[in-house]
């Protein structure tokens, strides 16, 4: 584990963040310094597709406050999108690396057809202006929201998703990505801790277990999208089937969405983690 624990792992964790290295507002020392002062004893930086916050964030935790590397990639299982979360990868790791690089190449692609289509039908954004967007972040459709807004095509984002690149948008193109299965090895590969993000109830108990007798290592069961009907079902389903259970408030930013240590994740997960992982 990198960084120090002042409180010996004790007290609040965080350990599903995002940085302004994918679509989160914060820089990670931001970020760091956010976790500090709320008092937390623990934080996962889990960016979408990139390991780009992992090395700034652990330098600004050091001795204040235990910080585990995490990531967060985007799968597709049976053609529905699922999150799959990874503790205590190694960011150093070249092959990983060169694998998001191509995860990150494939959602730019992606942008800049759907770009195309937009340029089609006479809205005039281009894939520079939805960079712009992004700035040092993972691209994704947000951003080209955002440039849609920004051009005047479209009123708000949520009215660019509904009219244009939502899953029933007239430019919409789904995201190519990687089988759950396929990024579970990945991160295992890397001798991370593959973990099954916020499944919500959409994901069935016979998905889960076919997942885990592929690799999976754990369950996010504390989530703001997990009301406590969820909490019980994943807590039941993670120890039938010997499922770390973790937890994150997925924070993106102060004000959007779930604010930083709302979600109530018990201090053992730390070591259960790091023990998955070979720590
Ligand atoms: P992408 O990974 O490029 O497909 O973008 C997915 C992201 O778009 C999600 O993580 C959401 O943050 C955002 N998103 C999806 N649907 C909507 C929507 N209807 N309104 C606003 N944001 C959305
Ligand atoms: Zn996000
Ligand atoms: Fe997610
Ligand atoms: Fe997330």
């Amino acid at each position: 584990m990198q960084g120090s624990a002042p409180r010996g792992g004790e007290g609040r964790l965080d350990l599903h963040t995002h940085t302004c290295f994918s679509d989160g507002l914060l820089t990670p020392e931001a970020l760091i310094d956010l976790a500090v002062s709320r008092g937390l004893a623990a934080i996962a930086i889990t960016d979408h597709d990139t390991l780009d916050g992992i090395a700034a964030g652990a330098a600004a935790a050091e001795g204040r406050i235990t910080f585990v590397p995490g990531i967060e990639l985007s799968t597709v299982n049976d053609g529905v999108e699922l999150h799959l979360l990874g503790y205590h990868v190694d960011s150093a790791d070249e092959r990983f690396r060169s694998e998001l690089t191509g995860f990150r190449a494939q959602r730019l692609g992606r942008i800049s057809r759907m770009v195309e289509r937009l340029n089609e039908m006479g809205a005039q954004v281009s894939t520079e202006d939805v960079l712009a967007q992004a700035g040092p972040g993972v691209v994704g459709r947000p951003h080209l929201a955002a440039a849609l807004v920004r051009g005047g095509y479209a009123e708000s984002m949520d009215d660019a998703f509904r009219r244009f690149i939502g899953r029933s948008g007239s430019a919409f193109i789904p995201r190519p990505a990687p089988t759950t299965e396929d990024a579970i090895a990945l991160v295992r590969r890397c001798g991370g801790v593959p973990v099954l993000a916020h499944p919500g109830s959409s994901v069935s108990d016979a998905t889960v277990e076919r997942l885990a007798e592929a690799g999976l290592g754990g369950v996010e069961v504390w989530h703001p999208h997990h009301a406590a009907p969820a909490v019980r079902r994943y807590r039941m389903l993670a120890s039938r089937l010997g499922l770390i259970e973790t937890g994150g408030s997925d924070f993106h930013g102060p004000g959007r969405s779930a604010e930083l240590g709302t979600s109530r994740v018990p201090a053992r997960v730390l070591k259960d983690l790091a023990r998955a992982a070979g720590r």
